[in-house]
């Protein structure tokens, strides 16, 4: 327990949040891709005030105020942080996994994270608790924490017994977390409920797991998602199969989860999806399951050795954990269904944001798997530019944040530098110079400081 309050105090003043600059800042001679789509900005320049864009455009078209600092990022390339739209937060531990590791510290451990990798905004879905979450919030707005990626959340609904895979179903139900429905009266209640406490989306799960769970039936999913747009609230589904995704677009959630992996889209569900055009986080990837085999130090810079060691050492398939074993035998069939159903998906009119589904299982880095989900987009058929802004715009206009997702005046200084271009190659991504967030530099530094110093402890 003494270990554990020193090492939170070390969090705590490991990272002093910097207050949001008042002097101008002028960052110039970059190439600024803007995240909306539109062509990039060659030689561009942006001015920062009191952590927001106060000004944007080509050299020399800017006004740039007297007596701001210079910052010179000849050679780089600018886009707007990141947005994460599907992780499951607070209960990786990386030496141990579960509810025990629940705890506000932890939240903070994973925002670091994924701030670390370029992600300023992240949510997490059906999985945290509700009353603590809210709390994490008010304390986060309120300046209480050191820097990270901003915390959101919403809560989950499954029938008794429900939901989640197994590994995490654990772990929320030592924390009560999971709000099980068993009636379209207890689901109306639940949801009016969380409307009263402002909650602005809910998760559902349906699905039956090949038959092993019970799931969610038509009558309780369509009584949580009348009542949630009765009330202004997304619904968010979790749907693996064909006929689960069509029965909940049909439905009418306005976030699909997941992408169908073992039959190919059909007509009656591209028509469907023409008609009421949702949003849709893919999380194909979880992270990149090969990328610890293959020593790549953009992943095992933030993994302690211990867990590379294991993930090394694990030569058998587990289907959601990572390991270094033999593809799975079905691995060249799936392969075709994605290459098959991710372009009809999007070319239907699905609104593709980014998720990872970072958390739900031991052994992945929060922040690495948005990177590893993008150029799969992009092995998939969408181009650089598309998944940027799927992966900034789009779930910035999905989450409701009017200050995020690209550059523009107003918006919240939330940047990261690179220094190669992502529209010449996706991975580009990965070659993070600074990350900003509110217009003060994220200190990268001091989190591989810290992993470096945790990892040397254990
Ligand atoms: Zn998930």
């Amino acid at each position: 327990m003494k270990r554990l309050v020193g090492c939170i105090a070390v969090v705590l003043l490991g990272a002093t949040a910097s207050p949001a600059q008042s002097q101008a800042v002028v960052y110039e001679r970059a190439r600024l891709i803007v995240g909306d789509g539109s062509a990039p900005i060659e030689n561009g320049t942006f001015v920062v005030q009191n952590g927001h864009i106060t000004a944007i455009g080509s050299q020399g078209s800017v006004t740039v105020p007297a007596r701001a600092t210079r910052v010179n990022l000849a050679g780089k390339t600018v886009m707007p942080a990141m947005i994460n739209v599907h992780v499951h937060i607070g209960y990786e531990g990386y030496s141990t996994w579960g509810a025990q590791n629940y705890t506000p510290q932890n939240v903070l451990d994973h925002l670091q994270r994924e701030a670390f990798y370029g992600t300023a905004a992240t949510q997490s879905v059906g999985t945290s608790p509700v009353d603590a979450s809210i709390q994490f919030q008010r304390d986060q707005k309120a300046g209480k924490f050191p820097q990270a990626s901003r915390f959101f959340f919403m809560p989950g609904y499954a029938p008794p017994n429900g939901g989640p895979d197994q590994v995490l179903r654990v772990a929320t139900n030592a924390l009560h977390v999971i709000n099980e429905v068993s009636t379209a009266e207890e689901a109306r209640a639940s949801v009016q409920k969380m409307a009263g406490k402002g909650i602005k989306n809910v998760k559902i799960w349906v699905d039956d797991r090949g038959g092993t769970y019970p799931k969610m039936t038509p009558e309780g999913y369509n009584a949580i998602i009348d009542e949630a747009h009765k009330r202004g609230m997304m619904v968010h589904a979790h749907a693996t199969t064909l006929p689960d995704q069509k029965a909940v677009v049909r439905a009418g959630v306005d976030v699909v989860v997941h992408m169908v992996q073992n039959a190919k889209l059909d007509d009656e569900y591209l028509a469907l999806l023409a008609q009421k055009k949702p949003y849709w986080a893919t999380v194909i990837t979880l992270g990149d399951p090969t990328a610890v085999c293959e020593h790549d130090p953009f992943f095992e810079q933030a993994m302690p050795s211990k867990v590379i060691a294991q993930i090394r050492a694990t030569t058998e398939r587990r289907p959601l954990a990572p390991s270094c074993g033999p593809p799975s035998p079905n691995a060249a069939r799936r392969e075709e269904i994605l290459a098959y159903n991710f372009p009809k998906m999007i070319a239907a009119g699905a609104r593709i944001v980014l998720g990872t589904d970072t958390g739900i299982e031991p052994g992945h880095t929060f922040g690495s798997g948005e990177h590893v989900e993008m150029a799969r987009w992009v092995q998939l058929g969408l181009t650089p530019m598309q998944a940027i802004v799927a992966a900034t715009q789009r779930p910035a206009e999905l989450m409701g944040l009017k200050d995020e997702g690209t550059l523009a005046v107003g918006k919240r200084a939330d940047f990261i530098v690179l220094d190669a271009n992502p529209l010449d190659d996706i991975h580009n991504t990965r070659k993070i110079s600074d990350v900003y967030l509110d217009g003060a530099k994220f200190d990268r530094e001091a989190m591989l400081a810290r992993w470096k110093t945790a990892d040397a402890s254990q």
